[in-house]
């Protein structure tokens, strides 16, 4: 099944027309159809620190049932409770979305430990020097530094 657009939050989701791997279990009870099992894919993002691309992937746990039209399910709950079976097709799509939502991080990292950028020149800790620093000022212009502009 290929993803649907905007399957995800805002910084990681899965990308649009992803395939989507479905193992899933119908099993027909009284007032409709249960549908569990497992959705897997890949999501992709950006770390909330570096804003490096995160390639992962995912795996959500559905477990839904589809009541029958006109059954007495459909009858006394609303459409956002309990899922409907539109003839013999069940819309998958809104229990993806809800488990999706769930699993992703909201503030997602291409690694547990990411280190970030440095808050002044935007350059990733990794490729930068240990002692890294934008403390010095160089000696040549430290004078400069002494001097004040008056206005009139
Ligand atoms: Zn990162
Ligand atoms: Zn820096």
């Amino acid at each position: 099944m290929p993803a649907p657009a905007d399957l995800g939050v805002e910084l990681i989701g899965v990308p649009e027309g992803a395939d989507l791997d479905l193992d899933l279990r119908l099993q027909s009870v009284s007032e409709g159809v249960l549908v569990s099992g497992t959705i897997t894919g890949p999501v992709r993002g950006e770390c909330g620190r570096c804003l490096r691309e995160i390639n992962d992937s995912m795996g959500v746990t559905i477990q839904e049932l589809y009541a029958y039209e006109d059954s007495t399910t459909d009858a006394t709950t609303d459409e956002d409770e309990v899922g409907r079976m539109q003839g013999d097709l069940i819309d998958l799509e809104p229990a993806l979305r809800d488990a999706l939502v769930l699993t992703l991080p909201t503030n997602p990292l291409c690694r547990e430990d990411c280190p970030g950028l440095c808050p002044e020149c935007g350059a990733h800790w990794d490729d930068l020097p240990a002692d890294h620093s934008h403390q010095q000022i160089d000696p040549r212009w430290a004078g400069l530094s002494q001097l004040t502009v008056t206005e009139e």
